[in-house]
């Protein structure tokens, strides 16, 4: 291993741990590596490791594996979004699970390596300042190496996360202001007291720790790189450190490119998103962030900016900005459609990843990963609303009022005929309109034997398909208008065929709205149901 100044170049072996370059005393260094050698070991040895991001530990700069501090972090799921793959009409869309690590975020491969690195150097203390996330990990993984950390936190990080970094024994100082000012105040005391300060995206070992993301995910893919690989950003040692395990990936010969990079940030504290957008060399830095979501607020990225940027260019990738409200939408959409909860600034990155989509950044043949970045627990507030718990006393005898309270539980009044033979649209449907609990849904696979339901036992409104063997949806559509006693039920025709103009010209005037499969989301197809039920 040799490290390498990136301000002037300057090479040297990598026997300490250093934070500057002697020659310059530039404090951002890159750890290079003899690829050619690692590539020809891990033929042998990956076979026999497990699976956690310490299997590529060759390329990770730690020099002795005794000092490996580890809860078996990375080694993540890759998860296939079947459903929300489905209605978004990008079948190959992957979730990176990082809710799965130890601590619940993607921070734990940074402190896993970051602590070793520490530990290695001989640390007994040290400084850190976190919106939450980073706190929490380091203050977990110190304590499994016997560091004192001293853990400041931006004020605005929620107070569970707080209590968390207590609980592992870390001492926690909250601080009214920025997230900036809180490093700020960190790096002062860490000063004063002649500690050990870790340096965010400056640290090596942070973004070291970020390469084992990408290295799991070729491997994942069969070594194979995606297309695109997005993540929510507020520091960017995510995308920066992935961005480089590719590049080694590539230079070993294990890919054969490099995926494009999605950059995703909040609308209220975009400072790398926005001064991209203007072209800028250096990132104008956002003094005042204004969004809820604590963990993406960095309003400084000081050297990351340009790196991403470049990065961005590069691989022909994007960013994006979200505003809190798309956040806390996503982040509900990917609860109920994928099961997955996480939190807001891990939805973030689908909140971009969906504006990608719909502005034709990401095709529909194209390999998406989208990290999800951080588990939420517990939920957040924000993102449910009002009314999401039935609250019911249990009756000490049982009563007449108790039984029709506990009837009244399921508010589901409207029927819904679902007409299609693709069983993968019949259950992104149902799920569509399970989640808002109101509809009881039925669903028949054949235009013949859908007339004959709809005769017998009109339901309130019909989502149909058109290409089905045997009678079609333009047949069953025929037939409903010619039908006095059933013409004016709401009929939604959801089709995956291009439509010619006439046809389209004819489905306007017998059906109440279009809706083109991978053209629409979950929200359009409730709102036009509820239009069709209840017209105004
Ligand atoms: C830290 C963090 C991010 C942002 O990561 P960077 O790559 O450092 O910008 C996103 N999501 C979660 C959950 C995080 O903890
Ligand atoms: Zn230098």
């Amino acid at each position: 291993m040799w490290l390498r100044c990136a301000a002037c170049s300057h090479q040297w072996p990598y026997l300490r741990f250093e934070v500057r370059c002697p020659r310059c005393g530039g404090d951002w260094l890159d750890v290079i590596y003899d690829l050619e050698a690692v590539r020809q070991r891990w033929d042998r040895l990956l076979r026999h490791r497990p699976f956690t991001m310490w299997r590529y530990r060759e390329l990770l700069p730690l020099r002795q594996d005794l000092h490996i501090v580890t809860m078996e972090e990375g080694g993540t799921p890759l998860l296939r979004a079947e459903n929300l793959g489905l209605m978004l009409g990008r079948p190959r869309l992957y979730i990176k699970d990082e809710r799965q690590n130890p601590t619940g975020s993607f921070k734990d491969r940074q402190a896993s390596l970051a602590i070793s690195v520490a530990r290695e150097a001989g640390l007994q203390e040290m400084v850190v300042a976190s919106t939450g996330n980073v706190a929490i990990s380091y203050a977990a993984y110190c304590a499994r190496a016997g560091i004192q950390l001293w853990a400041f936190l931006v004020s605005s990080a929620p107070a569970d996360k707080m209590r968390e970094v207590a609980l592992y024994g870390a001492e926690v100082i909250k601080v009214t202001g920025t997230y900036d000012q809180t490093k700020q105040v960190a790096a002062q005391f860490a000063e004063r007291r002649g500690l050990f300060l870790d340096r965010g995206i400056r640290s090596l070992a942070a973004r070291e720790s970020m390469k084992t993301i990408a290295f799991e995910i070729a491997e994942q893919l069969g070594w194979r790189a995606p297309d695109w690989y997005i993540q929510a950003v507020s520091g960017g040692m995510g995308p920066i450190g992935v961005w480089k395990g590719f590049q080694e990936l590539r230079a070993m010969g294990l890919v054969d490119r490099i995926p494009r990079i999605g950059v995703i940030q909040a609308e209220g504290c975009a400072p790398i998103v926005e001064s991209f957008r203007l072209g800028l060399e250096q990132a104008r830095v956002v003094r005042t962030p204004r969004t809820r979501i604590a963990t993406l607020a960095t309003g400084d990225p000081g050297p990351a900016y340009p790196v991403l940027r470049r990065i961005v260019q590069e691989t022909g990738g994007a960013m994006e900005t979200v505003s809190d409200e798309e956040t806390y939408r996503a982040m509900h959409l990917l609860a109920k459609m994928e099961g997955l909860s996480m939190e807001p600034a891990a939805a973030a990155a689908f909140a971009g990843a969906f504006k990608l989509i719909a502005s034709g950044h990401i095709r529909p043949e194209e390999t998406v990963v989208i990290n999800a970045s951080g588990h939420t627990f517990p939920v957040e507030k924000f993102a449910l609303g009002e009314g999401w718990v039935y609250t019911l006393e249990a009756p000490a005898a049982p009563s007449e009022g108790f039984l029709i309270a506990l009837d009244q539980l399921d508010p589901r009044s409207r029927r819904v005929l679902i007409v299609d033979d693709d069983p993968d649209a019949v259950r992104l449907i149902r799920r569509i309109l399970q989640s808002r609990g109101t509809f009881y849904v039925e669903a028949v696979d054949r235009g013949d034997e859908a007339l004959e339901r709809i005769r017998r036992d009109p339901p309130d409104v019909i989502l149909l398909d058109l290409m089905m063997p045997g009678m079609d949806g333009f047949a069953v559509l025929e037939a409903l208008k010619a039908d006095e006693r059933l013409r004016r039920i709401p009929v939604l025709v959801i089709t995956a065929r291009s439509l010619a103009p006439e046809e389209r010209a004819r489905l306007r005037q017998q059906a109440y709205a279009v809706l083109e499969k991978g053209m629409f989301t979950d929200e359009n197809l409730i709102e036009d149901m509820l239009a069709a039920l209840h017209p105004s």
